[in-house]
């Protein structure tokens, strides 16, 4: 079945996938589990050691997950962490990134994933990317302070 895309409000489309479609939920690159939670290399991968970790279930919004989904996914992710920091880099990044506004394709995939990636000083992620992150700050105005707080009351 191909992804559906339906309009939630103007400019927005959310696109969703089944299990059938999706690369995740065939289990065949699995490197580790335990009771809800999966670990696989990411493929296409940044660097080294670019692993994902997943839940079993096909979870599409990581709000969905379960108590014990991310105590698992979090187990697994510390046992990453301390297996290869120190072996393919010297710190990790740990990311999720919820984008329903891309369609599934060989960069994105629907079913929730956590990117565990080793880092360390000046290494190829920041010489490519993120070395242009400090353009990207800006002091943080009381104003906008005041409204996005808001959001969370
Ligand atoms: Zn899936």
């Amino acid at each position: 079945m191909a992804d559906e895309a339906s309009p939630t409000s103007p400019g927005i489309l959310i696109c969703m996938s089944t299990k059938t479609d999706c690369p995740f939920c065939g289990g065949e690159r699995v490197l580790k589990s335990n009771e809800h939670a999966q670990v696989i290399l990411s493929n296409p991968r940044k660097v080294p050691g670019h692993f994902l970790v997943i839940p079993k279930r096909h979870v599409e919004q990581p709000w969905d997950l379960t108590k014990n989904e991310l105590a698992d996914i979090f187990d697994l992710i510390f046992f990453i962490e301390q297996k290869i920091i120190g072996k393919l880099g010297d710190g990790c990044d740990v990311r999720q990134n919820y984008r329903p506004f891309l369609r599934q394709g060989e960069l994105k995939v629907n079913h929730v994933h956590f990117h565990v990636i080793p880092r360390s000083l000046d290494d190829y992620i920041y010489q490519i990317s993120e070395k242009y992150d400090a353009e990207l700050f800006a002091d943080l105005d009381k104003t906008e302070a005041r409204e996005v707080a808001k959001l969370l009351q």
